[in-house]
């Protein structure tokens, strides 16, 4: 095969966990950082709870808070450009509101993050290969709220909400009929698509922050590829997938329209944390079907697809409880 990149997997699913840095509040609050990185180990953190005492996670990598996103993104690239040799991928941002999960994955426009770089990776690599391979990408941009699917793209202010659902196609794999798949053929078309869908997800929101910490982002990639030589096809998925704040939500809230949200946001992180950890396993029977979000990515998760987990934590004392709840949800899935 021509243009198979080798990569090195000790199995087909990684966690990376990422810390951000003390915030301006935080630093003139007093507040401290509970994380310790080992100095000669890149894969290993500590917690410092509040009597003292430490407890150690171990991930594939580890990312600190003065690592930019292009450290970042030069350990993500090599499997999100997978998609391009016809493999699925699924990369998530996970963690509690505030923890850099969309910092992650959209960045700002100064500090472009995952999503931007992979798109402008995919362009690149497909102009390189042009002699060979002929690619077409396209873009899809969906939200889970509720445990219901709306189409970010297909929707302008005169257009009713469109719901989508989820359908078992002929060969097996799922697909979300109707969705908009739009034709990108540059990455300011990708940034532009990006913005209108994010405007739509937040109209009916009292604030835009908090609608996106209640529902889940999935920025779907579609690469249809044609060798040249030899007319073969292939056609990959690459979901980039912001998901619902972790956090649990106080005794306060926990009534209404809150509960209702922070119970579709608890079956679906669990039911992720469960294929994850099924997968990992190498269970026989893998419970795709427990959540829109997993029943919508089965056929991009497991098998040989490829899966990042960025697992997204604060360094604050005040977050500890989160934090701690984070890299267990992570370690469980490692
Ligand atoms: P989330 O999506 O998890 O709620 P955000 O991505 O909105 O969190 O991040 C919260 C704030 O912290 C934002 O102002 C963001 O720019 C900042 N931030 C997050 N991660 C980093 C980082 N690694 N370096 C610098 N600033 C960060
Ligand atoms: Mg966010």
């Amino acid at each position: 095969i021509l243009y198979n990149e080798v990569i090195e997997l000790k199995g087909n699913i990684r966690v990376f966990c990422r810390c951000r840095p003390l915030s301006q509040v935080e630093i003139s609050n007093g507040s401290s950082s509970v994380v310790e990185f080992d100095s000669s180990q890149d894969a290993e953190l500590q917690i410092i709870s509040s009597d003292s005492s430490k407890k150690q996670f171990k991930f594939d990598h580890v990312f600190r808070p003065e690592d930019g996103q292009d450290i970042v993104f030069a350990r993500t690239k090599p499997i999100v450009t997978s998609v391009l040799d016809g493999y699925n991928v699924c990369i998530f941002a996970h963690g509690q509101t505030g923890t850099g999960k969309t910092f992650t994955m959209e960045g700002t426009p100064e500090n472009r993050g995952v999503n931007y770089k992979t798109l402008e990776e995919l362009f690149r690599i497909a102009g390189e290969r042009g002699g060979v391979m002929k690619y077409e990408l396209f873009v899809s941009m969906m939200e889970v709220y509720n445990e219901k699917i709306r189409d970010l793209l297909g929707e302008n202010s005169n257009q009713p909400t469109k719901r989508l659902d989820i359908k078992q196609a002929a060969d097996g794999t799922q697909e979300v009929p109707g969705v908009v798949e739009a034709s990108v053929y540059n990455t300011e078309e990708v940034w532009e698509l990006l913005k209108s869908g994010n405007k739509v997800r937040s109209v009916g929101a009292t604030n835009a922050n908090e609608m996106s910490s209640r529902s889940h982002c999935l920025l779907r990639v579609t690469v249809r590829g044609t060798n040249l030589m030899n007319g073969q096809k292939t056609r990959s998925h690459l979901w980039l997938v912001d998901l619902a704040g972790s956090e649990r939500v106080g005794k306060i809230e926990v009534e209404g329209e809150r509960l209702k949200e922070s119970q579709f946001i608890n079956k679906s992180l669990s039911a992720l944390g469960d294929v994850i950890s099924a997968l990992a396993s190498k269970t026989s029977h893998i419970p795709y079907r427990n959540s829109k979000l997993t029943h919508m990515l089965q056929s991009s998760l497991g098998g040989d697809c490829k899966t990042v987990m960025f697992v997204q934590i604060s360094p604050s004392s005040l977050d500890l409880g989160e934090t701690l709840c984070s890299l267990n949800f992570a370690s469980r899935v490692r």
